[in-house]
């Protein structure tokens, strides 16, 4: 259930309706859509919408039926737009957030701010926690790599995105680190979900599971701003089907789809979404048509050389190419308004 308040509403009201909901066990997320305030209230028990129709300043009480409440498009029909250093991540702006696969060296990673910066990119990303299907696989540099892409983003002014694996390793990575990620494989690693949205109030990009469903997917997110934080970030990276073409298939209704269904900025990372380098200027473009407000791309100087991922990264022409591109299409959503 959700309570729509008057626009009105002041601070002595509001903390008399917090008082009261927290003296009939009412668990609440606050809101803002638009010009009003949202209370969405979550309670175990039968709710009686009379007593809470008693305030003056609640304008409406409406059910949820949905089982996901704060990332519902129904409850907040604004789109959600994530500010972090200046930059804004949704509504009409498309972002990029390109970079390796995982960190390698301290030159290579400065290589690629400096390229990415360039190209008009704002966000660096890198994995120093790498998740790797095989044991023996390089399993990324740890601190030693975030130190290197923290210098990096400070030097070319750029945002730092990284994977986070384990509960564990969250203050580490929050000392260096915007912008958290959380893996496929993780997205429902629900004691992750839970301890992050409790331990930081930075945004997170949360990847879609390689074989989840677009309600698990929402429900992975909720759990996050359950926990506290709702800055949350979508991505879709693919997901697992019959087809061997490609390393997975991009689902582009999946990011139709999502953007009714929520509020919440979508990224497309076509890199991991195809695994195949040729593939991910279109996919990418596709789907920024389709609705995404930004890509995920992996940069290399060299990415035949690449540690990780190789097949699937691009080289600094490409990827300033892809860049233009991605500015025309930014045009062009805007002239035909379909944000
Ligand atoms: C990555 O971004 O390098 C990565 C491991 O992504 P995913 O979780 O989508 O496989
Ligand atoms: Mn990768």
């Amino acid at each position: 259930m959700y309570l729509k308040l008057k626009k009105d509403v002041s601070e002595e009201e509001q903390s008399r309706l917090e008082e009261f909901l927290k003296l009939h066990n009412y668990r609440f997320y606050k809101l803002k859509d638009r010009e009003h305030l949202k209370y969405i209230l979550i309670k175990k028990e039968i709710e009686d919408i009379n007593d809470l129709l008693k305030f003056r300043f609640v304008e409406k009480v409406k059910k949820i039926v949905k089982p996901f409440k704060i990332v519902n498009r129904e409850v907040k029909k604004e789109s959600t737009i994530i500010e972090i250093k200046g930059r804004k991540i949704g509504g009409d702006n498309l972002v990029v957030m390109a970079g390796p696969c995982s960190i390698e060296n301290k030159e290579m990673i400065f290589k690629i701010a400096k390229c990415v910066k360039e190209a008009g990119g704002e966000f660096l990303r890198g994995g120093a926690f790498k998740p790797r299907t095989s044991p023996y696989d390089f399993q990324g540099l740890g601190e030693e790599g975030l130190k290197y892409m923290r210098e990096a983003c400070d030097k070319y002014d750029l945002i730092m995105i990284t994977e986070v694996m384990d509960t564990q390793e969250i203050e580490l990575i929050d000392k260096y680190t915007d912008i958290f990620q959380i893996g496929t494989r993780n997205m429902q690693n629900f004691s992750l979900l839970k301890e992050i949205g409790k331990k930081t109030k930075k945004p997170i990009l949360l990847k879609r599971g390689m074989s989840a469903t677009i309600r698990e997917f929402l429900m992975a997110a909720e759990y996050i701003a359950a926990s506290g934080n709702d800055k949350i970030i979508l991505c879709e990276r693919g997901i697992r089907t019959f087809e061997t073409a490609t390393r997975n298939t991009v689902d582009i209704n999946g990011i139709a789809i999502l953007k009714e269904k929520t509020h919440l900025p979508i990224i497309i990372d076509a890199s991991h979404g195809t695994g195949k380098r040729s593939l991910v200027e279109p996919v990418t473009l596709g789907c920024l048509m389709a609705g995404a407000n930004g890509a995920m791309l992996e940069v290399h100087e060299n990415p035949c050389c690449a540690i990780s991922d190789a097949d699937q990264t691009i080289d600094f022409d490409s990827f300033k190419t892809l860049m233009k591109k991605i500015e025309k299409v930014m045009e062009l959503k805007r002239s035909l308004k379909c944000i």
